[in-house]
């Protein structure tokens, strides 16, 4: 009986770890568990059009159980832990977001309208408290809904994508971007988004990605 009031009360004044699922009363990432994502290199893993696109990490183990519960499974607290590993990484390999404006890849309103919510939109929120930088969710808008990429070869691919996004430069005041995103396979969306910005004479960018396969 004694037990069970016990984790009754564990239950209530302690989260659980997601990832190991001891309670840790550190949020849904225990210390642990953060301590063992893998950071990337750092350098950047492609350059799209002169920009340089980073990749934290690689969607493998504790990153992608991360990547998916804040993605798929609710679990929108762990978006604080996504956007200190993004931070984290930048500031280990000096890389400069001084003034930037961060920047979420969209998603179109029929798809976040199903997921109820933006996943990139709360790693910015948090990154944002961390970097002091300001964030901006109006500048890229996803006007199409696209079907899924991971199907489709290159050439279809950009296809897809063509007319996918508009830029709207009404809140934005020439800041160097940081564009963030979850995970990039062929950075085909990237592109599409970086042709874009640059056609607008958007030219200060960076892309972060937090992993790539
Ligand atoms: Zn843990």
């Amino acid at each position: 009986m004694l037990k069970i009031l016990i984790q009754l009360l564990d239950w209530i004044y302690y989260k659980n770890c997601y990832f190991c699922k001891k309670a840790a009363n550190e949020g849904l990432m225990c210390k642990s568990c953060f301590e063992k994502l893998d950071y990337n290199f750092s350098m950047p893993i492609k350059i799209i059009h002169d920009v340089p696109v980073y990749a934290v990490g690689i969607y493998e183990n504790n990153l992608k159980k991360l990547i998916r519960g804040l993605k798929y499974h609710k679990k929108k607290d762990l978006a604080v832990n996504l956007a200190k590993f993004i931070y984290l990484f930048l500031d280990k390999n000096n890389i400069d977001i001084k003034n930037h404006i961060i920047v979420p890849v969209p998603l179109h309103k029929n798809r976040q309208k199903q997921r109820k919510y933006n996943h990139m939109d709360l790693v910015a929120n948090e990154l944002s408290k961390l970097c002091s930088c300001k964030i901006n969710t109006t500048l890229i808008k996803r006007i199409k809904d696209t079907k899924p990429l991971y199907k489709l070869n290159r050439i279809d691919r950009m296809k897809e994508l063509k007319d996918a996004f508009e830029i709207d430069k009404l809140n934005y005041n020439n800041e160097p971007i940081l564009i963030i995103d979850d995970i990039t396979t062929s950075g085909a969306t990237l592109e599409e988004i970086i042709k874009n910005l640059q056609t607008q004479n958007i030219k200060f960018l960076k892309v972060i990605v937090s992993a790539t396969p």
